[in-house]
C-alpha cells in the first residue's frame, strides 16, 4: 500500500490516467468518474475515462462525458491504454468482476491502483484506498479525497461540482437515505458554492424521461405489482416482452423497484427482470434489513444493506418463486 505522502508526491507530476467504474454505471459512478476526470485535467494529466458498458442518456450531459471511452465499443483502445496507465483509479466498486473482462486487464497493468469506493468487503487489487461504508455516495469520499486528503479545494470547480453534487444526489435517493448526514449535507452546500446547479441536475437526472418509460412506469404500477403484505415485502417483475413493448433502454428501469417502498409499511421491494442472457434482481428495503444479504446468499450478489442487486439464471418465473421461498427465513426482520 502506498501512503499518502507518496501518493501525492507521485501526483505531483503529469501521469498517464485511466479512471474506471463498475459495469452499467449510475449517477455516482458516472458523478465520481467526471468528478475525478475535470480535477485531474487542471493538473495536465493526460486522463482518460472507461466504462465497463454504457450508460443512460440522463447520465450523459455531465462535464466531461464527450470524452468517455466504452469499453464495450473500444476493446482495443482501451486495453492498450489499461497496460500503459501510470495510475488507474477504480470508483465506486471494489471487486474486478464489477468490471467484466476489463477486470483481467486491470489485475495484470502495472499502473498504481487508487480505489475510492463505499461497498462493503474490498478485495485486494489497489495500492491506494480511501474506502468508507459509511458514506452515502463515492462522490462524497471523491470530494473528501481532493479536499482533506489533496487538499486541493481550489481546484474544485464548476466541472468537479456538478459531477459529484450528480453522484451524492443519484446515491442519497435525493438526500433522503439515512446515511445523508449533516456532513453530507455541508459537502453539498460546498459543492453548490463551487457552481453546481442543484435544481438544474434534478432537472436534467429527473425530469429527463421519455413518454415511453413512463407508460413502462405505469405498466409496472398497474400490472406487474404484486405486494405481499403477510411479509410487508413488494414484488415488481417484468419479462422480455415488456421490454420490448415499450423500448426499454440501459438505466431506465433505475428507480422503479423504490415505487415498492413507498407503500406504507413496505419493508423490502424488488424489482425482477428478464434480460436477454440473465434474470436481473434489484432489492431495496427500510431501516435494518439486509437487502445486501438476500442478494448475496441467494442471487449471486451483493451490495448495501439498503440496496443490492443480483443475478440468476434461471427463468423469471423460477427467480420470482426462488424470491418468495426465501422471504419466510426474513419474516421476523420484516414483520417486527
Ligand atoms: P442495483 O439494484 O441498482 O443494480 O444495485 C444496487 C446496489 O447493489 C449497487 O450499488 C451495487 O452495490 C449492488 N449490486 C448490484 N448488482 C450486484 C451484483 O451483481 N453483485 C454485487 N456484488 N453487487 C451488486
Ligand atoms: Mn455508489
Amino acid at each position: 500500500m502506498l501512503d499518502t505522502a507518496s501518493l501525492i508526491e507521485f501526483l505531483a507530476q503529469p501521469k498517464k490516467i485511466v479512471i474506471t467504474t463498475h459495469h452499467k454505471p449510475d449517477g455516482d459512478a458516472m458523478g465520481s468518474s467526471l468528478g475525478v476526470y475535470n480535477y485531474l485535467v487542471q493538473q495536465n494529466h493526460n486522463v482518460k475515462v472507461i466504462t465497463p458498458t454504457d450508460y443512460p442518456q440522463f447520465l450523459s450531459w455531465m462535464p466531461g462525458n464527450d470524452h468517455v471511452i466504452v469499453y464495450t465499443d473500444h476493446k482495443e483502445t482501451s486495453n492498450e491504454l489499461i497496460a500503459n496507465a501510470e495510475v488507474i483509479f477504480c470508483l465506486d466498486f471494489n471487486a474486478l468482476s464489477r468490471i467484466n473482462e476489463m477486470g483481467e486487464f486491470v489485475a495484470k497493468s502495472k499502473a498504481v491502483k487508487i480505489l475510492i469506493d463505499h461497498h462493503l468487503e474490498p478485495e485486494n487489487f489497489d495500492d491506494y484506498r480511501l474506502w468508507d461504508t459509511h458514506a452515502c455516495a463515492t462522490a462524497q469520499l471523491v470530494y473528501k479525497f481532493i479536499v482533506d486528503i489533496l487538499k486541493n479545494k481550489n481546484l474544485v470547480n464548476k466541472d468537479v461540482a456538478t459531477c459529484l453534487y450528480t453522484g451524492i444526489m443519484t446515491d442519497s435517493a435525493s438526500f433522503c437515505l439515512p446515511n445523508t448526514t449533516s456532513e453530507v449535507h455541508r459537502i453539498t452546500a460546498d459543492l453548490i458554492d463551487a457552481g453546481a446547479v442543484n435544481w438544474l441536475i434534478y432537472d436534467l437526472v429527473y425530469d429527463n424521461t421519455t413518454e415511453s418509460r413512463l407508460r413502462f412506469l405505469g405498466l409496472c404500477l398497474h400490472s406487474r405489482l404484486e405486494v405481499l403484505y403477510e411479509y410487508n415485502t413488494a414484488i415488481i417483475a417484468v419479462d422480455k416482452q415488456d421490454i420490448h413493448t415499450f423500448g426499454i433502454m440501459t438505466g431506465d428501469t433505475e428507480g422503479i423497484v423504490n415505487y415498492g417502498l413507498s407503500i406504507a409499511g413496505i419493508r423490502l421491494a424488488a424489482f425482477i427482470v428478464e434480460r436477454d442472457d440473465k434474470v436481473k434482481l434489484s432489492l431495496r428495503s427500510k431501516g435494518t434489513f439486509p437487502a445486501n444479504d438476500i442478494c448475496k446468499k441467494y442471487f449471486n450478489g451483493g451490495g448495501h444493506l439498503n440496496a443490492a442487486g443480483g443475478t440468476s439464471t434461471g427463468s423469471l418465473e423460477q427467480v420470482i418463486e426462488q424470491f418468495k421461498l426465501v422471504l419466510p427465513e426474513y419474516k421476523k426482520l420484516l414483520i417486527n
